[in-house]
């Protein structure tokens, strides 16, 4: 069984966000960029199912520009077996991502694919549900369990109810949630041999495929500065407080 795992280079998490000064966009420019946490996950249950024996080959793809070809690099020295890099330069939405991933799945033909839930830089939390769509498959996303049985995948999510236990026939797409497992970190014998593992490089035109932005970023913004608190000495005061800012009636 193959699984294809997409992974997205984003800000490093512990990074403080910059703005650009003309509110373009958020300022990359030197910043320290890692993979999207959730993929880590995504290609840890991968790289998991392949240690059982259940998977016989975990293909990492990630859409962007050449230095996304380290996260692939770091992705190969964490289990993965081959990669591949669909290299533009465009401002790639969900749908562009979705499409290129499609494309790569009608070519490489994954039982399963494997997405993180959500980018922690752009939180669209769109790319699986669209892929799922584009391939005419069933999809569960925020995966908190996944089991392989008898060509389907059981999938456990979290949900405000307590838990759901989801059934899928392969080939499926699955988004990984936080509690999924606990990603490994990549040693450095295997970030060695990684560098010998087969990484090839595609563009969006050679798998036929539009990547054109359909939106357009009006403005970013930083959120606006926290104001100090204050102390109150008891409840009658602290309620006299909220209806004078206008929280409470
Ligand atoms: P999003 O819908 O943008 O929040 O992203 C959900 C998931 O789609 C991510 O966790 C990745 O697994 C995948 N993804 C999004 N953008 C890319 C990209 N540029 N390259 C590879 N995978 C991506």
């Amino acid at each position: 069984m193959k699984i294809l795992v997409a992974v997205k280079r984003v800000l490093d998490a512990n990074v403080r966000v910059r703005v650009k000064t003309d509110q373009s966009n958020v300022d990359l420019s030197g910043a320290r960029m890692s993979m999207n946490p959730f993929d880590e996950i995504a290609l840890e249950e991968a790289v998991r199912l392949k240690e059982k024996g259940v998977a016989s080959e975990v293909l990492v793809v990630s859409c962007g520009t050449t230095a996304c070809q380290e996260t692939l690099r770091t992705a190969l020295a964490l289990g993965a077996d081959r990669a591949l890099l669909i290299e533009t330069q465009a401002d790639l939405q969900p749908l562009a991502v979705a499409k290129l991933l499609k494309a790569v799945a009608d070519r490489e033909q994954p039982a399963l694919m494997l997405l993180g839930k959500q980018a922690i830089d752009d939180d669209h939390h769109q790319v699986g549900q669209m892929l799922a769509a584009l391939l005419g498959r069933g999809q569960a996303t925020c995966a908190s369990k996944l089991e392989i049985e008898a060509g389907c995948a059981i999938v456990t999510r979290e949900i405000d109810e307590g838990t759901e236990t989801l059934s899928l026939s392969l080939p499926t797409v699955v988004t990984a949630d936080l509690r999924l497992n606990e990603p490994r970190y990549a040693t450095l014998p295997n970030l060695m041999k990684a560098k010998k593992k087969p990484l090839v490089v595609f563009t969006p035109a050679d798998l036929d495929v539009d990547v054109t932005p359909r939106l357009k970023t009006l403005q970013v913004a930083e959120p606006p500065k926290r104001q100090t608190g204050i102390k109150v000495a008891h409840v009658a005061e602290l309620i006299e407080k909220l209806r004078e800012a206008k929280v409470l009636a």
